[in-house]
């Protein structure tokens, strides 16, 4: 199998895999337990939260675990509307994750107003429509840090200035998830209020993730029981996972991953650009992912494309949904005025320079092939 699908999950890495196993096996205390046992298994949540902070350069108090980035950002957007009650509008953009865009959309069944910023044809945001749509009520600012789909990387830096020095109140979020491994995401630089990240897309297991939350004080819980998580998010922990999640983070490679995943991803580029005349690269070619490319080939329906390759063993995945119709299409394309579909290929340091090579040959013949049917 030939997998350059890494933006939907990613393969767990050996070395994470071995403390999963060996924790659910050796460590199966409960965390709140008060005998040994159950003190070891808190000891391991944290030195996971000292291995997550580290990699965000966060105090390790500011972070909570989750099931999942779906579950970080909803519970964000949750706290977020609780400690601002009297507040009524939000700004996010139209690309975002559906983690985020589907909780907003359920509060304006509730009367909350929200803001999508647009994008131009290259998925690019633009500061100063976000300036023009601060309000008095805005309680959140959501801005992603990168695309899943075009890996585009978004200012959020110059974001947080622009809505701070307006008004410092208003709380800002980031989804981190795809920024991981792939650039440094440090919330001090960023100064942002919370940051979602999630285990697999970073060479963790799957049903883990968490939130850097700047003011634990002021975050009301969504899920209340047990008081785990420093109260901020109830249920056993699952400790496996979490220390996996934690080697995880120690092996996030900043120094040599970045080059390497863009010199293979820009092979593949230039492969496909040089043999199928007319193919365009989907996103900000000048700000994006070091891993991701997006590409609308000519007379090539990206499903198919899709589709074609799954059945030889290779996994890229479609820049918009399985299905011909409107409805179905990727949000993030309609919202840059893309018509068509496109497909997404994403590597991670788990794709050698052998496997990319294989990888073109294969999708340039595939491309012929579907193009000589047309
Ligand atoms: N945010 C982004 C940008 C994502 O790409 C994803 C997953 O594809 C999520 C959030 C949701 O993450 P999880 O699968 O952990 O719920």
């Amino acid at each position: 199998m030939l997998y350059f699908d890494n933006n939907a999950t990613t393969q767990i890495d050996e070395r994470a895999l071995s403390v999963l196993c060996e924790i659910s096996k050796e460590s199966y205390g409960n965390a709140s337990s008060i005998y040994p046992y159950g003190m070891k298994s808190k000891k391991i949540i944290l030195e996971a939260r000292k291995q997550i902070a580290t990699l965000f350069n966060a105090p390790s108090e500011n972070i909570i675990f989750t099931s999942s980035a779906t579950e970080s950002n909803n519970a964000v957007i949750n706290a977020s509307v609780v400690a601002c009650l009297e507040k009524k509008h939000i700004i996010t953009t139209s690309v975002e994750h559906p983690s985020v865009l589907r909780p907003l959309d359920e509060l304006k069944r509730h009367g909350y107003e929200i803001d999508l910023l647009s994008v131009d044809s290259v998925g690019r945001i633009d500061l100063v429509e976000l300036q023009g749509k601060l309000r008095k009520d805005t309680l959140l600012v959501s801005i992603m840090l990168v695309n899943n789909e075009i890996g585009n990387i978004y200012p959020v830096k110059k974001a947080v200035e622009v809505v701070k020095k307006i008004n410092s109140e208003i709380l800002f979020h980031t989804d981190a998830v795809q920024a991981i491994g792939k650039i440094k995401v440090d919330v001090k630089e960023l100064g942002v209020d919370f940051l979602s990240f999630s285990g697999h897309k970073f060479h963790a297991p799957k049903g883990v993730g968490g939130i850097y939350i700047k003011n634990p004080g002021r975050f009301t819980p969504h899920i209340f029981g047990g008081d785990q998580e420093f109260g901020l998010r109830s249920g056993t922990e699952n400790v496996p996972s979490i220390a996996a999640i934690g080697r995880a983070a120690e092996l996030v490679d900043l120094q040599e991953e970045p080059e390497r995943l863009s010199n293979m991803r820009d092979k593949i580029e230039r492969a496909v650009l040089t043999k199928f005349a007319g193919t365009k690269v989907i996103g900000d070619i000048d700000d994006r992912a070091c891993n991701t490319t997006n590409l609308l080939i000519p007379n090539v329906n990206g499903v198919t494309l899709v589709a074609s390759l799954g059945e030889l063993g290779v996994c890229v995945s479609s820049g918009s949904a399985c299905s011909s119709n409107d409805k179905n299409r990727s949000h993030v394309l309609i919202a840059m005025g893309i018509d068509g579909k496109s497909i997404r290929i994403s590597l991670s340091r788990l794709n050698s320079h052998e496997d990319t090579k294989r990888f073109i040959f294969i999708l340039l013949q595939t491309i012929e092939k579907i193009q000589r049917r047309k």
